[in-house]
């Protein structure tokens, strides 16, 4: 039976799950309180579609790696300390999930979503009048020190464990890859299940195609509250006017624990901020995708142009730019790339994202037991991009109560509340 859904947020995974909704015959409308010109996290990120990312952000030695890197205001990683009882609850709730258990029992369903997720991105791209420039070649992770290769290398055999390519290369063998690009490495990981796309476009293209297809985009609304019907979400109030609907979904991104709040919803959340550098005319653009994994930059070719991007500062709902970690992104891509010295970036504009991290590294998606039409589709870390589509597939399956395509269990939004 058609339902009214009502979805909050207009990022990557609130598109995503417009068009699968309303693929399913329902009526949707979207509620984004950016315009059509805004910016959100989906769209300066890097663009990587990542199978091979299997390892949620909460892994053993993560804990040891952040308090290293905090004390360096040019490294790539930084949590602002504050008297925040929701940082420190968050921030347990993370160091205890850094266990080779969590590792072991996330990393088949991240590789499953991802490769679901990355065949419903083919789906797009094989639609008439639709490119958003899917490259499906492969992402090197390049190292430039033998404990950092010998590291990936350990990963590299648990990915292929899981059934999932990677083969560990030295210097000449990464080049032979990519010979259009200098580099200045040891050696890499390749994997060539994963994949990279311009967001900017991909975002561009599915707006379009949800609108063709019937949702209801209201831009410049912004969800302030929540009206309860009984034990029901009857309606989302904005400042402009009300929304009744039969079943809602709160995708609002890095805002959602902020949503969730209002209605005793218990989904802890920090903000990643992140940054990205665009190089519109590269001197020298490669064809894979890459990341520096010392520096924990992606590097991505995209349309013609580079995008270089990282860090994570978990600095609250703060979208102010940070010129320390500018000056470390410029400083550390010629490292590995001679073609890109650090004035290369002078004059491009740093573009910002906060993305939405949950304290395990594994999104919330599914129904919340508290309202029987409420969904969650949030808390993606690094992985939002690559994950979206898979999202927006499984919000539409749960809400029709047909099985979903992987099982939700650990993505539960309730599972620390
Ligand atoms: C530097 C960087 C690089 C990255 N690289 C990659 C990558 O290579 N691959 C990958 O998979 N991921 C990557 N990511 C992560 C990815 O970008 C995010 O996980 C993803 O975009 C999150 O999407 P979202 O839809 O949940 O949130 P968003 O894109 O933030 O969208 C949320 C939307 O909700 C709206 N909203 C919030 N509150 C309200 C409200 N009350 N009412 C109405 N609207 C509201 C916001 O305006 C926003 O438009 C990267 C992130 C960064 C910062």
């Amino acid at each position: 039976m058609s339902k009214r859904i009502i979805i909050i947020g207009g990022g990557v995974v609130g598109l995503s799950a417009a068009w699968y909704c309303r693929e399913a015959g329902h009526e949707v409308v979207l509620l984004e309180r950016g315009s059509p010109q805004r910016d959100c996290c989906s769209l300066g990120n890097a663009g990587l579609i990542v199978p091979s990312h299997i390892i949620p952000l909460a892994a053993p030695g993560m804990v040891s790696l952040g308090f290293k890197m905090m004390w360096n205001p040019e490294s790539p990683f930084y949590i602002k300390p504050r008297l925040d009882p929701e940082l420190f609850d968050w921030g347990m709730k993370f160091i205890r999930s850094c266990s080779p258990e969590h590792v072991k029992r996330s990393a088949p369903l991240l590789r499953d979503i991802n490769f679901a997720s990355k065949k419903l991105f083919e789906g797009f791209a094989a639609m008439p009048g639709v490119d958003f420039g899917l490259v499906k070649k492969g992402c090197l992770n390049l190292c430039k020190t033998p404990e950092r290769l010998a590291h990936e290398a350990e990963l590299a055999a648990m990915s292929r464990a899981l059934g999932m390519p990677a083969e560990v290369l030295d210097a000449d063998e990464t080049r032979r890859l990519d010979p259009g690009v200098d580099m200045d490495i040891l050696g890499s990981v390749y994997f060539p299940e994963d994949a990279h796309l311009s967001p900017n476009r991909f975002m561009v293209q599915l707006e379009q195609l949800v609108v063709k297809a019937g949702v209801d985009v209201r831009w410049q609304t912004e969800v302030s509250s929540f009206e309860l019907t009984g034990e029901r979400i009857g309606g989302v109030r904005s400042d402009k006017q009300s929304f009744t609907g039969d079943e809602f979904i709160i995708a609002g991104g890095a805002w959602s624990s902020r949503l969730g709040r209002q209605l005793g919803l218990k989904l802890p959340m920090q903000a990643g901020k992140g940054y990205s550098l665009t190089i519109e005319r590269p001197r020298q653009l490669p064809e894979l995708s890459y990341i520096f994994t010392e520096a924990r930059l992606a590097v991505t070719p995209m349309m013609g142009a580079l995008r270089v991007g990282g860090t994570m500062e978990i600095a609250g709902l703060d979208t102010s730019i940070n010129p320390a970690r500018i000056r470390g992104i410029t400083k550390s891509a010629g490292r590995y790339f001679p073609a890109l010295p650090p004035e290369t970036f002078d004059g491009i504009k740093p573009w910002v994202g906060l993305r939405p991290c949950s304290p395990d590294g594994l999104p919330y998606v599914g129904r919340t037991r508290h309202f029987p039409n409420l969904s969650l589709g949030t808390g993606h870390a690094m992985m939002g991009l690559s994950l979206g589509p898979i999202t927006g597939r499984l919000l539409a399956e749960v809400i029709d109560g047909r099985p979903p395509t992987v099982a939700l269990e650990l993505l539960d939004p309730d599972r620390f509340g």
